[in-house]
């Protein structure tokens, strides 16, 4: 029996490309002004920012010095905006399990969403896999630690998340059920044990 969900947060409950664009304007002004990449090369930096990972978006573009003041920029955005979940989102809290929040990013930035969402007492606990930090290798690693810190047996947690290469890829590799949803623009996976197109399909899933 299903005890708990793991989820993740961007495309799973949350639509990073909801955020007002306009917001990482004085972060990209300044690797623009640094003098380093040519039009094309901001252009896709400006698009690879909200399609990739930060940690692949790192690796892509920035040098250890552009990504120190990149960062620091980052960090120092202005506040966000109150922020919606998908329409679906309710559906989190309706289930009676206990919920665990995995995401990836910065973590100042991935808790102002949180907060900006409303959503942080939804969780029994958050954690964030921050990739200038030091705190967790990977999301599997934080999984493990689910699993040994609340006494879980595998097959007693589901795993909802976007990424086959991220919290689906952990999923599997630890035995629990991984569960795709198919948000726009999100490809379907064969890694996945099933895929959904909304969480309203997750209550059946768990009265399996
Ligand atoms: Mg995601």
């Amino acid at each position: 029996m299903i005890q708990a969900i793991i989820y993740d947060l961007d495309h799973t409950l949350f639509d990073p490309g909801s955020i007002d664009k306009q917001i990482f304007e004085s972060a990209f002004e300044w690797l623009e002004s640094a003098g380093m990449f040519s039009s094309e090369e901001m252009t896709m930096i400006r698009k690879d920012f909200f399609s990739i990972s930060l940690n692949a978006f790192i690796d892509k573009h920035l040098t250890d010095t552009t990504r120190e003041a990149f960062v620091t920029k980052l960090k120092n955005l202005p506040l966000l905006p109150k922020l919606a979940t998908y329409r679906d989102g309710h559906v989190v809290t309706g289930i009676n399990v206990t919920n665990y929040l995995v995401t990836s990013g910065l973590t100042e930035f991935q808790n102002q969403k949180i907060d900006a969402l409303g959503i942080r007492d939804w969780f029994a606990e958050i954690f964030i896999d921050d990739p200038l930090r030091l705190t967790w290798q990977d999301k599997e690693e934080i999984m493990k630690c689910i699993i040994e810190t609340y006494g879980y047996q595998p097959s007693e947690l589901l795993i909802v998340g976007d990424n086959p290469h991220s919290e689906i890829k952990a999923g599997n590799n630890l035995g629990i059920q991984t569960i795709q949803i198919l948000r726009e623009g999100i490809i379907k996976s064969n890694l996945a044990d099933q895929c959904i197109q909304t969480l309203a399909a997750l209550p059946k899933i768990i009265d399996k």
